[in-house]
């Protein structure tokens, strides 16, 4: 079995070399005397920012290097669990690894719809795609007409909240840091207005030019600098659902907010949320997704990296925006 080990606790930007890549030997099957558990081969394992959070040195904690953990799309091979037979498709919590023993199987849920790519599961159909419907559709509180600005607009969870914003009726401008990733906001994912943030000296003149009246909605994924200026531009009783604050994500100390009175001031409601407080939206959310993305009237773009070995790379690729669209990494295709 091959996996993927952090050697060390990661302090600032992480590199490749704090992730390598092992061997082991491992019995393909449940262990005896181990009821209620599933073996598993692993299929797509899914890149995610959050994941940092693990390879830091929390107060208390300690290091004997440890497999990396993460969502993941896979195939029973074995199982003592009751609703697991092998040969049955799940997704849920699993090793970044070729196979992986799941002790409590809580955690994963059989896939039932079979005839969309299995690797959606890791972006649009999984984690990424309940977060922009409930963040969207829960936390900002849209109204038809509503300005809608998004950051980190062409990853994993923005692509998703910029489609569903128009399809509600709103007008919606997404921000990204590559000429290729604004030219897919605008031409695939079909946003009204989309700027490359790095190429912008001035971010509240920017905002200023695309939301000449203001930002009913701010969908909140890096913070830093861009939520700084974006309080600047919010209207009276705008929303800011703040989903994620990747550019903080590696700095040892957080950036001030300088402008984080006018939440008062125009009486913003900024709201955090975490995507597991909505679980029970999920067949809500299949039931209306399922049929945009198999009429067309939805689009979905991953970034699949073939191979185990490519994992830590495309996972550090996030923090630098290598990555388009949702980050893949596939382990095997079955
Ligand atoms: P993405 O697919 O968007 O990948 C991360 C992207 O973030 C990169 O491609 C890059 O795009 C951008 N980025 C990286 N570093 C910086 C930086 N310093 N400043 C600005 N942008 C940066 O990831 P996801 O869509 O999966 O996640 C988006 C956000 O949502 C994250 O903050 C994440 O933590 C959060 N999240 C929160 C959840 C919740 O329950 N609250 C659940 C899931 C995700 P670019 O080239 O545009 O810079």
């Amino acid at each position: 079995n091959k996996m993927i080990v952090l050697k060390d606790y990661v302090k600032g930007f992480p590199k490749e070399s704090d992730l390598l890549l092992e061997t082991s030997d491992t019995q393909l099957r449940v262990p005896d005397g181990c009821d209620g558990a599933v073996f598993v081969k692993n299929l797509y394992l899914s890149c995610d920012p959050y994941m940092r959070g693990r390879m830091s040195k929390l107060e208390g904690s300690y290091i004997d290097s440890f497999t990396l953990t993460g969502f993941g799309v896979c195939k029973v091979v074995d199982s003592t669990h009751p609703n697991f037979k092998k040969g049955d498709l799940v997704r849920g919590m699993t090793g970044w690894e070729e196979y992986s023993l799941i002790k409590s199987a809580e955690g994963l849920s059989k896939i039932q719809h079979t005839d969309v790519p299995l690797s959606y599961y890791t972006g649009i159909l999984g984690m990424p795609g309940t977060t922009a419907y409930c963040g969207f559709y829960e936390v900002c509180s849209p109204k038809k007409g509503d300005t809608v600005f998004i950051s980190a607009a062409s990853g994993a969870v923005g692509q998703l909240v910029g489609q569903f914003a128009k399809l509600f009726g709103c007008y919606v401008v997404g921000s990204a840091g590559s000429k290729d990733k604004v030219d897919l906001l605008k031409n695939k994912f079909g946003f009204d207005e989309a700027f490359n943030y790095k190429e912008e000296p001035d971010l509240n003149a920017a905002l200023k030019r695309y939301f000449p009246d203001g930002i009913d909605i701010y969908f909140e994924n890096v913070g830093g600098k861009m939520l700084d200026a974006v309080l600047l531009n919010m209207k009276l009783y705008g929303r800011i659902a703040v989903c994620g604050m990747i550019s903080q994500y590696n700095l040892e100390e957080l950036e001030g907010v300088k402008n984080l009175f006018l939440l008062v001031v125009k009486r913003i409601r900024m709201e955090g949320f975490i995507v597991f407080d909505y679980a029970h939206l999920y067949p809500k959310y299949l039931e209306m997704v399922l049929p945009l993305i198999k009429q067309g009237k939805i689009v979905y773009v991953e970034d699949i990296v073939e191979g185990l070995e490519n994992a830590p790379n495309a996972l550090i690729g996030l923090f630098s925006g290598r990555n388009v669209g949702k980050q893949v990494v596939v382990v095997a295709r079955e």
